[in-house]
């Protein structure tokens, strides 16, 4: 397989990152102005520089790259920009041909999943069906590259329907999925298919296939993808006493092995040891110290933070009592569970509300309201000024990382999902009903589940939902996403 180290001539950028290496690469094709730029921008991880969004058809950028995560896999995404079609008035074929392949074909070599982009309201253009032509044959055809058919620019319900749609049937490229970049509708849908190609080409975790080693391993950890030190992330709003409690728990942990200072804007890690467990505690706290002079610090702070959590196992969510949950924190509990990572909600300053007696029923149930996607996180009531509660915030966060390692029996999850299925039916969609063949937990480290269906597309989110709870009810998972992973088996 090619990969970027091997193509460095592809990239103009020569600050590439090391984290580029060996991921599967996901490249957005389309023509000029269809949205590629837009999608990009709210897939990619945060802290990444952004592509540039423009009216302007045809308008020469660079190729832009960045990392991405879904289900609990990370890969690079590469916007084709504005390097093909950029003579969009000439109409040869075999001029845009060529030009796919000076330009784009690179990128598209290094492909392990296409994502072909269409607008809805210009339809099929002569472009597009070259484009397509060339997909099917040399990227499809010829490398068995997987690509996704996306209609952008379907804001509404007419525009996403089925009535819509069925026109770019004709491009051989399969049924296509409907996308509004710009209210980033659609995007999950798109996400999870790409993620379920790219695990068709390039299983990842394959030796921890449950169906091989029996169901005596149940609830055994899996050592092979352990990470070797719990990586713990303080995050929440300024003030919420993030410094605080990262004081709080060094001064309380007499084990503290080192720390290692970063350079000026690198957080500075502490490593520790909690109850015989290694345990990095990643610093949130000094960025906001060291930078809060310069300008545009509301947002660098949020784009660290952010960074952060994609660095850490654990993240531990500060929430002033006295202001409740914010937007922003529900905007950071969402960065968290889209990247898979485990969380634990801590009401820090309890000591203001303590005296209070029904406060703490109170602020669970506000909490719950509130950042109603977490009813598996648990809840702890600190005080960074105090110390009460401290050492459970480690306690727990140790217990949440060991769930992120928890392996469930092959046979018990398809009895769970079976029992599931017949307890509440999946809707039929266009006249068709999903079906679940068979399921396993093909990782730990996020937990994450192929579920092997008749038709992926039938899936809709509450079912999948339901399914999850389904799970959760055998096994919580504690404050642990899951990842299910509806592939195709006919
Ligand atoms: P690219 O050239 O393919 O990268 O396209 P851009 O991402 O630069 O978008 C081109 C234009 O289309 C911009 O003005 C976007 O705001 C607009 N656009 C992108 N996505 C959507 C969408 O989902 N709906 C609508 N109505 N406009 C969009
Ligand atoms: P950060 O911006 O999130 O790092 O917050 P800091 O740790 O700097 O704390 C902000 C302010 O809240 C400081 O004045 C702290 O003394 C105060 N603070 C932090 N934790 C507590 C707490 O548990 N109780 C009380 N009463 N004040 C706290």
């Amino acid at each position: 397989r090619l990969r970027y180290e091997s193509q460095t001539s592809a990239i103009e950028d020569e600050t590439e990152p090391e984290i580029y290496h060996n991921m599967p690469v996901v490249v957005l094709v389309g023509r000029p102005n269809v949205g590629k730029s837009t999608l990009f921008n709210s897939i990619i991880d945060s802290g990444q520089k952004k592509a540039i969004v423009t009216s302007i058809s045809g308008t020469t950028r660079d190729r832009s790259y960045g990392t991405a995560t879904w289900l609990g896999r990370q890969f690079t995404v590469i916007d084709t920009g504005g390097l093909l079609g950029l003579n969009v008035r000439h109409q040869d074929p075999d001029v845009i041909v060529n030009h796919i392949r000076d330009q784009t074909f690179v990128a598209l070599q290094e492909a392990d999943v296409v994502i072909f982009m269409l607008d809805v309201h210009e339809g099929i253009t002569t472009h597009d069906i070259e484009i397509a032509r060339f997909l099917r044959t040399r990227i499809q055809g010829r490398e068995e590259k997987k690509v996704v058919l996306v209609v952008n620019k379907a804001d509404n319900v007419i525009l996403k329907s089925e009535e819509t749609l069925k026109q770019f049937d004709r491009l051989g490229l399969g049924s296509p999925l409907p996308l509004s970049a710009v209210h980033s509708d659609g995007v999950a849908d798109i996400l999870d298919r790409v993620i379920e190609d790219m695990e068709v080409r390039l299983p990842e975790g394959n030796e921890l296939v449950l169906g091989n080693k029996g169901d005596s391993e149940e609830g055994k950890k899996v050592s092979e993808v352990q990470p070797d030190s719990i990586r713990i992330a303080i995050v929440g709003q300024p003030n919420v006493g993030k410094s605080s409690t990262m004081n709080q728990i060094i001064r309380q942990n007499r084990s503290i092995v080192s720390e290692i200072s970063g350079t000026t804007h690198d957080p500075v890690d502490h490593f520790m040891e909690h109850e015989g467990r290694k345990i990095t505690l990643i610093d949130t706290a000094g960025i906001r110290k060291r930078t809060i002079r310069e300008k545009g610090i509301e947002q660098l702070i949020t784009m660290k933070a952010l960074a952060t959590i994609e660095r850490c196992h654990v993240a531990i969510l500060l929430i002033d009592p006295v202001n409740g949950v914010s937007t922003q924190d529900q905007m950071i509990a969402t960065h968290i569970i889209q990247h898979s990572k485990s969380v634990i909600v801590a009401v820090n300053k309890w000591d203001l509300l303590r005296e209070v007696p029904s406060s703490r029923e109170e602020y669970m149930k506000h909490i719950r309201a509130q950042l109603r996607f977490l009813e598996y996180v648990p809840v702890v009531f600190v005080s960074a000024k105090t110390g009460y509660h401290m050492k459970d915030i480690l306690d727990l966060a140790v217990k949440v990382f060991d769930e992120r390692g928890f392996k469930f029996s092959t046979k018990k999850l398809n009895d769970t999902l079976r029992r599931a299925a017949i307890n509440h039916n999946p809707t039929v969609t266009r006249g068709k009903a999903l079906k679940i063949k068979f399921a396993t937990q093909v990782r730990s480290f996020p937990p994450t589940f192929s579920l092997f269906v008749n038709d992926a597309s039938l899936v809709q989110g509450h079912y999948r939902r339901y399914l999850e709870g389904a799970i959760r009810e055998r096994h919580e998972y504690l404050g642990t996403p899951i990842n299910l992973v509806f592939r195709r088996n006919d």
